[in-house]
């Protein structure tokens, strides 16, 4: 039986993203608990899709002894500030030195944090914390997809296991696995580590694992791991991070220095040769209205508009409202938007009640540039208080607390807001509201990819959207000052 401490610290930066991730956004909770620490952060995560709750129930399995240090996440956004960085670290520091000597550490990272003072801030926590427990324990960290994997990261952590789908429906699967390879590490410690980098950025859209070439790429990782190989990861990245580790990484470890090496060379070149399938699909808003004044009629699913630019779950504040206002022209019935972010509109419609018609300014209150509020004369349809439980297989068991939400018609649209932002990532979002979604005949959704896991299978159609927002699909659109020479910024298409 080992002691293991676990800790937790999500962030997702999104340099080119206005806003700034500070303190208070990692203390609140939204779809995830908000920070939490010792035997209540084992409360809060139970039961939820996150790789600390599947890490300490197989580590429990395994018969080892867990010791909760903290959790926290934050809304994909800004960099992170210097205070949110520090006093996190500092807490998750003082907590790993009061738990005493413990034989290994887990934790629960997402890979793209970028702080106002660190680029590679997941790298520089890792730091810290192998210089309190000292070079022979081990430390594990899983991380997200879409981690940016820094040289600094795989030199100091012993394994980095990360997710291996888009929709990260394995959140909590990558946790068990990374307890069941840091358990093979405290009988033999690994000795290899393999890390390659891939020569283009990978659009987040185009990462989808349900679809190709993902699809048929990621099971190899599972094929290339084995008796020397212990771990074996692709992370395609996350583009909207202006650092010099921005970009798509395999890795790996293990116990054979050359077999590691072979595994991450065949697992580079197989997605390598099929660069050009990595190519973005996008349409137009003009486009996507024509494909909605078609769509067919209810019961056959609705024509899904990712709204991918402004998704809130990569540096969007699902408010800008340039496709709103394209359907909300076209008028179609059965058209339902959401989630949008608007604490404003959701007090106006709370207080004037179920019912009751409202003159609301809706969205655009980040002020993203170009963008104004959908002024219109709304009806109120259905009131709710942001709390209730994640169904779909993205956001499973999760307790939102979304604050008061509202569902309201603008002609034949319907629009569904909440109070804290939230990427339209589970039907029991809309579901809160008293709305539908397979009944919808267009539905508009502050999503990239992750609304595929829970929406994907009751949808006729799927369009990805190019409306303005912070979340640029097309990383060729960037203005990136720190990527490498000669790493492309986009896949060089067929
Ligand atoms: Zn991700």
């Amino acid at each position: 039986m080992a002691r293991i401490a676990v800790g937790g610290f999500q962030h997702e930066t999104n340099t080119f993203a206005m806003r700034e991730t500070g303190l208070a956004q990692f203390i609140e909770p939204d779809a995830w608990p908000g920070l939490v620490r010792g035997l209540e952060m084992l409360e809060a995560i139970a039961g939820i899709n996150l790789p600390a709750a599947g890490f300490v129930s197989e580590a429990s399995a395994l018969g080892h002894r867990v010791v909760p240090l903290l959790w926290c996440a934050a809304q994909p956004a800004g960099r992170v500030t210097r205070e949110a960085f520090e006093t996190i670290s500092a807490l998750l520091l003082a907590r790993l030195a009061d738990a005493g000597p413990c034989d290994a550490v887990y934790l629960d990272l997402h890979g793209a944090m970028v702080a106002e003072h660190f680029d590679d801030a997941d790298g520089e926590l890792l730091r810290r914390v192998r210089a309190a427990v000292g070079p022979s324990v081990p430390i594990v960290a899983s991380l997200d997809f879409h981690a940016n994997i820094s040289p600094a990261m795989v030199a100091t952590a012993d394994a980095l296991p990360c997710y291996r789908s888009y929709p990260h429906v394995d959140m909590a699967e990558t946790g068990a696995r990374a307890a069941r390879i840091l358990h093979r590490m405290l009988a033999r410690p690994v000795v290899a580590r393999a890390h390659r980098t891939l020569p283009f950025l990978m659009p987040l859209t185009s990462q989808c694992t349900l679809i190709e070439p993902l699809a048929s790429l990621m099971p190899l990782a599972a094929k290339l791991e084995g008796e020397q190989i212990l771990s074996l990861c692709l992370a395609p990245g996350f583009p909207l991070a202006d650092v010099e580790d921005c970009g798509p990484t395999v890795i790996g470890c293990g116990w054979d220095a050359a077999a590691v090496d072979r595994a991450a060379d065949e697992f580079q070149a197989a997605v390598l040769a099929r660069e050009s399938e990595f190519a973005l699909d996008l349409v137009s808003i003009d486009e996507a209205i024509a494909a909605a004044r078609v769509a067919p009629s209810k019961s056959r699913g609705p024509l899904v508009l990712a709204d991918t630019q402004d998704n809130p779950g990569a540096g969007g504040n699902a408010d800008t409202t340039s496709l709103l206002k394209a359907l909300v022209g076209a008028n179609l019935p059965g058209t339902v938007a959401g989630i949008f972010w608007d604490a404003e509109s959701v007090a106006r419609a709370h207080a004037a009640g179920e019912g009751a018609t409202v003159e609301l300014a809706i969205g655009a209150g980040s002020g993203f540039p170009g963008e104004t509020p959908l002024f219109a004369r709304a009806r109120v349809l259905k009131l709710g208080d942001g709390r209730f439980v994640g169904t779909g297989p993205f956001y499973r068991g999760g307790r939102f607390e979304l604050g008061p939400m509202a569902r309201v018609a603008v002609g034949a649209v319907e629009i569904l807001m909440a109070s804290r932002k939230q990427q339209a990532a589970d039907q029991a979002m809309f579901r809160h509201l008293g709305s539908e979604p397979a009944a919808a005949r267009v539905l508009q959704l502050k999503s990239s990819v992750h609304f595929r896991a829970d929406f994907g299978p009751l949808a006729n159609r799927v369009l990805v959207v190019e409306a303005p927002g912070p979340n640029v699909a097309d990383p060729a659109k960037l203005p990136f000052t720190k990527l490498p020479i000669g790493r492309r910024r986009r896949p060089i298409g067929r």
